[in-house]
């Protein structure tokens, strides 16, 4: 049956899948979004939806809404420079943000979904990451405004699940990519490939040798949208790509597939609290989802390269008519 569905972050790179998604299961979805990160080209291709509306409110400010089926919250900025860039906001849009969704959802009776992170478990000392290891995480780093931000919801989550029996549901999301992302969003795979676009220097922080698990969009949507419609199990659970890779190698791999490129790579200062690895244990997901990540990064990296040659394409033939007017 089709459902009335709040996206929170909707206009984000993850958000903007998330709806394609919900409008092709013919809900009517809600989009609520400040556009700190977001970007209306991600949800231009929606306005002609009539089940597609948008609610340009910030997500710390109480939600007005009387009838809602499921609410998905994802609004936060996701990339370390931009949730560095205000740590006070960060840290606010975690907890208001999951403090407004839990009173909407307490209210009309929706279930709600927390898009939290594999940030919970900081530098990890267990590998892989299994939902029951308790992390190791530094309270008072600059990447703290995020990963105790999102620790914060999750508990609140849960206060709200045994206070009020609100229908919660929680995932934790390991580094995604994909199509959509901002070329200035500032993880790792955007930098390489619009650095590699560009013929510019390929930005290794540290030695290169910190490890990732990159997880495709699409296969993120997927175990989000899964984990939303069943009632197994409130989580959390995460959802990731158990391939394990040295960013060296992502770097390697960028250029591979961009072969034309003469970028070189070069070693910047490693950030503060960077962790050194990461990689998922998706046994959770795969015995109550039916799920696990099925696109390799290769084939992943390839549409993810497409996506930023055509943005790139378009700045360009943009910036050339504006120097010729000028
Ligand atoms: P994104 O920055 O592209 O999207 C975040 C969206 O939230 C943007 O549209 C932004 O404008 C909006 N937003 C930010 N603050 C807001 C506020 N106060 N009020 C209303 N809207 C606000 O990032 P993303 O990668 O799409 O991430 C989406 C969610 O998934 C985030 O909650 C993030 O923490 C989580 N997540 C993402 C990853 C990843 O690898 N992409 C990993 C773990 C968790
Ligand atoms: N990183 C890098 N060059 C960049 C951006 C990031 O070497 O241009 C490194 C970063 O230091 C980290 C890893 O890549 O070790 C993943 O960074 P990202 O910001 O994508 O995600 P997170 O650190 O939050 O997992």
């Amino acid at each position: 049956m089709a459902k009335t569905v709040l996206v929170t972050g909707g206009a984000g790179f993850i958000g903007s899948h998330l709806i394609e998604r919900l409008l092709g299961e013919g809900d009517e979805v809600i989009c609520l979004d400040n556009f700190f990160t977001g970007q209306r080209r991600n949800i231009e291709p929606f306005g002609s939806d009539p089940r597609f509306h948008l609610m340009e409110q910030d997500v710390t400010t109480p939600i007005d809404l009387d009838r809602v089926d499921q609410v998905y919250n994802l609004a936060c900025p996701a990339s370390p420079p931009h949730y560095q860039f205000d740590p006070v906001m960060t840290r606010k849009t975690n907890f208001m943000g999951a403090l407004n969704v839990l009173e909407l959802a307490s209210r009309t009776g929706a279930r709600v979904l927390q898009a939290s992170t594999s940030e919970v478990y900081g530098d990890p000392l267990v590998h892989p990451q299994p939902e029951e290891y308790r992390g190791n995480v530094s309270i008072t780093g600059i990447r703290s405004c995020y990963d105790v931000g999102k620790m914060d919801a999750e508990g609140l989550f849960f206060d709200y699940h045994r206070a009020h029996n609100t229908d919660i549901r929680i995932i934790r999301i390991f580094n995604t990519y994909g199509p959509r992302m901002r070329p200035d969003d500032g993880r790792v795979v955007s930098n390489f490939i619009v650095e590699a676009l560009q013929d510019e220097d390929i930005t290794i922080y540290g030695d290169g040798s910190q490890t990732r698990s990159f997880q495709y969009v699409d296969d993120l949507v997927e175990g989000m949208f899964r984990m939303m419609q069943q009632t197994d199990i409130a989580g959390p659970v995460n959802l990731g790509n158990p391939g394990e890779f040295t960013i060296r190698e992502l770097a390697e791999m960028v250029l591979g597939l961009i072969p034309q490129s003469r970028s070189r790579l070069v070693q910047m200062n490693l950030p503060q609290d960077d962790p050194q690895q990461r990689r998922p244990d998706t046994t959770l997901a795969g015995k109550h989802l039916g799920w696990k990540a099925e696109v390799p990064l290769q084939t992943g990296l390839t549409s993810t390269i497409d996506y930023f040659r055509e943005i790139l394409d378009q700045k360009s033939s943009v910036e050339a008519v504006e120097t010729l007017a000028a």
